[in-house]
């Protein structure tokens, strides 16, 4: 096993040019605390971001900031953090999940287009990144986007980058944009819902003026032994007491829900956005995309194929996070059965190796877009050195 660990993009371009040439193909890798995530690839080399790191721009006043590709996750944070500010799509943390260890980093928050609970009401990491640097299969510098919304014109490389896993190419920098941090947090707990009831008023919540920021349900068993459906509201205190008032009143039929601030609420959202009710265990973990009233429907037609699963929603019920016992498929037939009629995904986030090597981990794509799929990677990474198969067998 090879390791290049670059700390230009010049030398960066150079071990892609000489690996074009013998033909070998490159895991790439920032912290590897993600490494589990894809399809399960043979590679004898890996080409590492850890040389590439620091804050490269930040801007407050324009709240924009760029990094190298390697920098830590943490350190971002922590720059923006001293000038009250945050990446607004709280990107989730692997590690507890995926039993991994290692520092994430900025340019794999990027690539795999990690996003927490916050996407419901600011969007994925996709939406907040702005601009990229990366080598492409043709060991070439490329640049895209920069450091304001506007500058993106033509073919926007950005947004197809975020989550394409490293298929693409290298990534050197990535710019994001950021958000102030709320002056207070907040989290209405009711307690003992049905799932349908929960997602009913999530729903409600969500389609109302008052605004939550993140909403979700964790049923009987999950992490309590009480059902638990939670909003999250932030902002200005003010606009807090009010909008918290306004969101009992509304949703009043279900009774009065408790309140929970500080570190009460702060572990409760980790536990929701690094999915740790199912760390440790043996059972394969899935997360699936389906429209958030039909959550419930995914998840009954999931149970009464598979009596062992067990779940919980968030986004409104829109994303289920599913654990069932790893068997020899991780059940994947059984659940993209069952999420077909709703017209719903699902993708395979933790299993063990082979099991990752013998069945589609991210859903299966229509001919056309898989067409399309194989165009766009024949383009970027023309001798297919870049972690062939991670995503799609054969791309
Ligand atoms: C000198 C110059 C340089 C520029 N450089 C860049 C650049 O580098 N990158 C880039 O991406 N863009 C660039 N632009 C484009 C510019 O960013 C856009 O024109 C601007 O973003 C439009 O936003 P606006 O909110 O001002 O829209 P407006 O100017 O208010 O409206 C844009 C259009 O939408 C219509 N419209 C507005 N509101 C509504 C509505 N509610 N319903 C229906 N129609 C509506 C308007 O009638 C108009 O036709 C440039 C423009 C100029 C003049």
């Amino acid at each position: 096993m090879t390791l290049h660990i670059p700390t230009t993009e010049a030398q960066a371009c150079a071990i892609v040019k000489s690996v074009i040439g013998s033909g070998t193909p490159l895991s790439l890798a920032g912290g590897n605390t993600r490494a589990g995530l894809g399809r399960t690839t043979q590679t004898q080399s890996t080409l590492s971001s850890a040389g590439l790191s620091g804050i490269t721009i930040y801007e407050p006043a324009e709240m924009v900031i760029g990094a190298r590709a390697g920098t830590p996750l943490a350190l971002v944070q922590a720059t923006l953090a001293e000038r009250g500010q945050m990446l607004p799509f709280e990107p989730m943390d692997h590690r507890a999940l995926l039993g991994t260890e290692g520092e994430p980093t900025i340019g794999a928050v990027a690539a795999g287009n990690i996003s927490g609970p916050r996407r419901i009401n600011a969007g994925a990491a996709r939406d907040s990144l702005i601009g990229i640097r990366l080598v492409n299969g043709r060991g070439e510098a490329i640049k895209s986007g920069g450091r304001v919304m506007k500058n993106v014109t033509g073919l926007d490389l950005v947004k197809l980058v975020a989550g394409s896993h490293g298929t693409l190419g290298f990534l050197t920098e990535v710019i994001f944009r950021v958000l102030p941090a709320p002056e207070r947090v907040v989290t209405l707990v009711w307690r003992g819902l049905s799932d349908e009831t929960a997602v009913g008023l999530l729903s409600a919540a969500l389609g109302s003026p008052f605004e939550p920021f993140a909403a979700a349900h964790l049923p009987e068993g999950i992490g309590a032994d009480q059902a638990r459906t939670l909003l999250r509201l932030e902002n200005f205190s003010d606009s807090i007491d009010y909008r918290s008032r306004e969101l009992i009143e509304l949703l009043r039929l279900h009774g009065t829900p408790e309140m929970l601030e500080g570190a009460a609420s702060g572990e409760l959202w980790h536990d929701v956005r690094d999915a740790r009710v199912f760390a440790g265990t043996e059972e394969a973990v899935w997360r699936l995309s389906v429209a958030p009233t039909d959550g419930p429907r995914a998840t009954a037609a999931i149970a009464a194929r598979l009596p062992g699963a067990r779940w919980f929603y968030d986004w409104g019920g829109g994303l289920v996070w599913l654990a069932v016992p790893a068997g020899d498929d991780a059940a994947a037939g059984a659940i993209r059965a069952a999420l077909k009629p709703l017209g719903g995904h699902a993708t395979l986030v933790r299993a063990p190796a082979a099991i990752r090597a013998a069945v589609p981990v991210f859903e299966p794509l229509a001919e056309p877009l898989m067409r399309v799929t194989a165009g766009i990677k024949q383009s970027f990474d023309p001798a297919g050195i870049f972690e062939p198969g991670r995503m799609y067998a054969g791309i």
